[in-house]
């Protein structure tokens, strides 16, 4: 019989066409359907009894909180269906990482879901997608995949969406944990796991699943970017904007510059949620300069800016507290 897993479609490289085999850049993200992307995966009927649909065609630079907020609601559809034992979604890799996380943040069953993605579009010399998305639902079909939230596959790899990062901006290698590692691999069509993703992470941690449903925007949280020189005056057109929370991606552990820290202390003041990042990969952000705890400041441990801005999102549409943050994040 075999798994039932059902494929998203959502655009990206990995459904990009181009007019020469050669290039990989200048082509159409997401120009291929999800039959013609499902057509190239030679043995996919072997490994699963896979369906799918496109609910997007576009580069995932361009998503909006509406796209992904239809990405979570039909997902969890998906998950709440007796006809389907998994989920994978071709997306776009620039994003991927977000709406991983967000759907892990919101992940409520022990059903996989499986993201997968590529580097070169679906008409390039050895385009990656096919053995992607092969590998994505040879995950999504495991046994052993159950219970470990939303996972990326690309590359061989298996990543939990916590960790994993894009790491960089041409390598078919791309997705990368620089934390934790891989938690697996898929050798030679076997899915092998070396770990769990988070063994602390609960699920559906935030009771956001079914308040997201309701939800067709999500809050303005910008994430504003340290370096030398920062006098803070972003600080200040953000707090002018309304925003009710910030991420500041400070450099090293979540370091911020005297002029900023004190924009960002006066925004604490006025009610906004003060969130440090930082602008390194690997590593975490730690509670670092007493300063910093007597302002107000939450630090994002082992969440990048992009995942700890999303939090954020969720974590205000569910009326939390800045309390609230510091708890989730310690
Ligand atoms: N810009 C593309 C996208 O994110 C890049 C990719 O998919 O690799 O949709």
């Amino acid at each position: 019989m075999g798994k039932k897993i059902y494929i998203v479609a959502m655009g990206g490289t990995i459904a990009g066409r181009a007019g020469d085999s050669a290039a990989t850049t200048g082509y159409q993200a997401g120009a291929v359907g999800v039959d013609d992307l499902l057509a190239a995966v030679p043995g996919l009927p072997s490994v699963a009894r896979v369906t799918g649909e496109q609910l997007a065609a576009i580069d995932s630079k361009d998503i909006t909180a509406a796209d992904q907020l239809r990405l979570v609601k039909r997902v969890r559809e998906l998950l709440l269906s007796n006809e389907v034992d998994g989920v994978v979604i071709t997306h776009g890799t620039d994003t991927l990482e977000e709406s991983a996380y967000l759907l892990d943040l919101v992940h409520f069953v022990d059903k996989p879901v499986v993201l997968t993605g590529a580097m070169r579009p679906a008409t390039a010399l050895s385009a990656d997608g096919p053995l992607n998305i092969l590998d994505a639902v040879r995950v999504a079909a495991a046994d052993d995949a159950r219970d470990r939230g939303v996972m990326v596959v690309l590359n061989n790899e298996i990543h939990s969406a916590r960790q994993v990062t894009k790491l960089s901006s041409m390598a078919v290698e791309t997705f990368q944990s620089p934390n934790g590692g891989a938690i697996g691999v898929v050798n030679d069509g076997q899915v092998v796991f070396f770990h769990c993703p988070d063994c602390h992470h609960l699920p559906n941690a935030l009771g956001a699943s079914e308040i997201l449903t309701r939800q067709d925007e999500l809050p303005y949280v910008p994430i504003l970017y340290g370096h030398g020189d920062d006098d803070g005056r972003l600080v200040k057109a953000v707090a002018e904007t309304g925003a009710k929370a910030i991420v500041y991606a400070g450099m090293g552990n979540g370091s911020i510059p005297e002029r900023v820290e004190k924009e960002l202390a006066a925004a604490v003041t006025n009610g906004i949620i003060v969130v440090r990042s930082s602008s390194s990969p690997a590593g975490m952000v730690t509670k670092a300069e007493e300063s910093y705890e007597q302002a107000g400041f939450i630090a994002s441990g082992m969440l990048n800016p992009r995942k700890a801005r999303l939090l954020l999102q969720l974590m205000l549409v569910c009326g939390k507290t800045a309390a609230d943050v510091r708890k989730f994040l310690a």
